[in-house]
């Protein structure tokens, strides 16, 4: 498949450790399989430059797994590929994910020698005891400074992650939590509510009765405090789970939720055309270092109800909301027609507003997000 792509996704597939309620595709090793996987993922680049037309690109995102788990000098040699290979725009954002512990003075120092201009940490929360119940490696102490010694540093579109809802947590160390991020010389926040995956060391504490899941009250009231607290600091919450300052949207994460192409490369990392066709490089780090640039992989095509529905929850996902028009160019007047019928309640109901031909969610609707938006679904 061809992308008309500007963003690129990287997966680093390496965790020192793995945290207890975490999903994502990643293992624990040592510098030989580093060095392999950075050839293999060079292999691939060079493969697929061309998916991303006039090989010109806006967005670089290295997530994981912890990226900042390769050295420098490992991430030197990804960059002078993707710089062999592509063209950055000037202004392009280029994202590091990184995990509080490896942020040492000494790698602050190499980054800045690197293209990165972003960097988005792991932090979850500032409490040390829920920190060790979660299995990270860092305490609250180190999360603040590793991001006053970015700043320091001069990074300045810094983005902080944190977890609510985590078992035992009150609404008040919560609070805590939030105050103390947003304290931080940080312009991006990420905020999720905990998920007990299945299969994840925490499902199976869950399931051992070990620990228990927030109620819904509690964590609708934790949601109500981030909003509250996160706008009060002067952050626009432009996505549901997502804040920034005024003109410190992450640019990459923004093209998932518009719809836009992506080329994905790494075990694990997943592409998409910008209309049907989903790409998912396989989560297998052997194979893919053996295989690279041949990478297992699958790919979905996707019918035309899974793109509206996709492009539905997408875009209601965000404060820019859905546009009316844009939906029946893309989809025809008879879809148009379809969700302007479905909205009229949860107009009449105060969850979504419209406004300039937009859909969006509102504040009461945000609550009730995933309500609202499986009501448009096509089955
Ligand atoms: S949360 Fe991050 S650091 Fe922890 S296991 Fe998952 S990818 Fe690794």
């Amino acid at each position: 498949m061809t992308f008309a792509a500007a963003g690129l996704y990287l997966h680093v597939p390496f965790c020192q450790s793995r945290c207890v309620y975490c999903d994502f595709y990643s293992t624990t090793c040592g510098p030989a399989e580093r060095g392999r996987y950075v050839e293999a993922l060079c292999r691939e680049l060079e493969a697929r430059a061309d998916e991303v037309p006039g090989r010109r690109l806006a967005t670089v995102y290295l997530g994981g797994g912890t990226p900042s788990q390769l050295s420098p000098a490992e991430l030197e040699r990804v960059f002078s590929a993707v710089g062999r290979l592509f063209r950055l725009a000037p202004d392009a954002e280029v994202t590091l994910e990184a995990n509080p512990d490896d942020l040492t003075p000494a790698y602050v120092e190499a980054l800045r020698a690197l293209p990165v201009n972003r960097v988005s940490l792991g932090v979850q929360t500032f409490c040390d005891a829920r920190l060790r119940l979660l299995h990270r490696r860092h305490t609250g102490r180190e999360a603040v400074e590793a991001v006053e010694r970015l700043a320091a540093a001069g990074f300045d579109n810094l983005s902080v992650d944190l977890i609510y809802g985590l078992p035992g947590q009150t609404l008040d160390e919560w609070d805590d939590d939030l105050v103390r991020a947003l304290a931080l010389p940080v312009c991006h926040l990420s905020a999720y509510a905990l998920i007990y995956e299945e299969g994840t060391a925490l499902w199976q504490m869950r399931q051992r009765g070990e620990v228990r899941e927030a109620d819904d009250e509690l964590s609708l009231a934790m949601f109500e405090r981030l909003m509250d607290r996160a706008t009060a600091a002067g952050f626009i919450h432009y996505e549901i789970s997502n804040f920034a300052r005024p003109g410190w949207r992450a640019r990459h994460n923004s093209s998932y939720w518009t719809g836009a192409p992506y080329v994905g490369c790494g075990p694990g990392a997943h592409s998409f055309d910008g209309r049907s066709t989903r790409r998912r490089n396989l989560p297998d780090l052997a194979a893919y270092t053996a295989l690279s640039p041949r990478v297992p992989m699958e790919e979905e095509h996707l019918t035309p109800d899974e793109q509206f529905n996709d492009y539905i929850l997408t875009a209601l996902r965000t404060a820019d909301g859905l546009s009316l028009d844009a939906l029946g160019v893309r989809f025809g007047l008879g879809a148009r027609a379809e969700v302007e019928r479905t909205a009229r309640r949860h107009v009449a109901g105060g969850r979504l507003s419209l406004a300039d031909d937009r859909l969006r969610l509102t504040r009461r609707g945000l609550f009730v997000s995933d309500d609202v938006m499986s009501d448009f679904m096509r089955v």
